[in-house]
Parts: structure tokens; sequence; C-alpha cells
């Protein structure tokens, strides 16, 4: 496979996070916090543009196994079952690293218990599943900030190799009010503050950040289809040990493979970014 990624690449931690639902130019836009990295150069910045359908449990399924939803299978929001196929937690647990997720409930449906029970789900800790600390929500207005603190109790109690943060705010104001509202913007600054203080506390913690989302949003207030404001995404990428990414154009489909490299899980199969010429 043509890539390069350095040998002895160290292990780091990683933090996994997907703002669902935010298109690429409303990041851009709206996300000052994570953008004075990036003007720093203390981050980069991609824009990436979203397997099909642009829809959540099928992206979700995309981002975490590096595979297209006519591979995985899960095609639609009502496909509600177990992955079938590798993802960033099977092959962290065969690899003995700790996984954890603050995250929808439909993340737990994919990965550990499905269907999902909100009595029985809502906290989780079973050494033997493959998120093995989880703290999990099912209403889409749970706020980002309490999502957070949840993430944040998972990171000081469990110490996770792999910690995913999913809250769920953008995507539920881009279907009330569209990409062009005040709404859905207010709603990409709000959690960019939440980021703002994590950032202060992780980044020199060493913990290489990812922050993407899984599909954009239209005018008419969905996703689903294929335009441009529904399929353009970004991806952040905070932390030193993604300099090898330097000159290279990562799509969605390599954001999985990216987390294995810097879990240093090696033979992983996943997807990689590769220079021109090497493929
Ligand atoms: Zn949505």
């Amino acid at each position: 496979m043509g890539y390069c990624v350095p040998e002895n690449t160290p292990s780091e931690k990683v933090i996994l996070i997907i703002l669902d639902g935010l298109n690429y130019e409303v990041a851009r836009d709206c996300l000052g916090n994570l953008m004075a990295y990036v003007e720093l150069f203390k981050a980069r910045l991609f824009k990436l543009r979203c397997e099909l359908p642009s829809l959540s449990r099928p992206m979700y399924e995309t981002i975490i196994t590096g595979t297209r939803p006519i591979d995985h299978g899960v095609v639609h929001n009502d496909i509600i079952r177990n992955s079938r196929i590798e993802s960033i937690f099977s092959l962290a647990r065969s690899q003995k690293l700790t996984t954890a997720a603050a995250a929808f409930h439909w993340v737990s449906e994919l990965y550990n218990d499905c269907p999902f029970e909100m009595m029985e789900g809502r906290y989780q800790n079973d050494p033997e599943q493959l998120i093995q600390h989880g703290i999990f929500y099912w209403q889409e207005q749970y706020p980002d900030s309490h999502l957070f603190a949840d993430a944040e109790h998972l990171r000081v109690n469990n110490d996770p190799d792999f910690l995913l943060i999913h809250p769920m705010n953008i995507d539920h104001a881009g279907h009330r009010s569209g990409l062009l509202s005040a709404d859905y913007h207010l709603a990409a600054k709000t959690v960019d503050t939440v980021l703002a203080e994590y950032m202060q506390k992780w980044l020199p913690l060493g913990y290489q950040i990812l922050v993407t989302s899984d599909h954009g949003m239209n005018a008419e207030c969905n996703h689903g289809g294929t335009t441009r404001e529904e399929r353009e995404v970004p991806l952040f990428l905070l932390g030193d040990s993604f300099s090898w990414l330097d000159d290279l154009q990562p799509e969605q489909l390599h954001i999985c493979g990216i987390v294995c490299e810097t879990l240093g899980i090696r033979d992983h199969g996943k997807l990689l970014p590769s220079r021109p010429g090497l493929a």
C-alpha cells in the first residue's frame, strides 16, 4: 500500500470528536477557537467530502471502520444492528488498548449492545465490550457542554487510549432552522466555546485530537443527498503525531486508518492517504 507513515511512530492517545451535522464552511467560519490553532500552524484543517448517503448512522460506521456504506451495509438510519466489520474499537481492543465513548446511543448500538435500552445503557463499564467505558444519550438536544463533561469524566477515571466524543446539537439546530440560519451557526459557535477549554487541557497532556463531522446540512433543514452543502465536512488535526500528513489530502475513509496509526496499531488493513505515484 502506497503510504508514508514514518516507522517507529510512537503510540499516542487519541480523542476523536464527531460534531454531528457540521458543514465545512460553517466550521471554518464559526469555530473561531479551533481556527486560532490553524492560524498559528498548531492545527491543520482539511475539507473532506463525506461518503454517501450523507446520513448519520451510515457515516458513524464509515468513519469508525474506514469503509463505505455499500460495503459495511449500514446504508440508512433505520438499520439497527451491530457493526459486522473491524473498527477502531475492535482493533484497539485486539491490541489491549482501552476504549471509551461519550456519544449518541446509535454508537452503542453499532459497537456494544443492540438494541439500546435506556435504563441499562446510559452508563456502561464492561472490559469485554468493544467500547469498554461509555456514557450514552438519546435526546438530540442533550447539551453539548454536558456531553463533554461526560467525556472528561471517562477520560479522568478510565484513562482511555481511544476516546470518541459525539455531540448532536449542531445537527439538531440544522434540522430546526437550516444551513444559513443564525440558530445553526450559533450551535457551532457554542460547541467551539466548549472545545476552547478542553483543548487547553488536553493538548498539553499530549492527546492527539481529530475534530470532524459525519455529514453537512442544507438550507432546507436536511441532509442525505449529494450537494456540496450536505457532503463537505471539516477535519481538524491537533497534535504533533499528525505531521506525516502535512502534504497529503486525507479523505473521510482515511480517518479510521489515521487513528489506528496514531494509536500504534500496525497491520490494521485500513485505508490511509497515499502519495501520488506510490499507490
Ligand atoms: Zn441530521
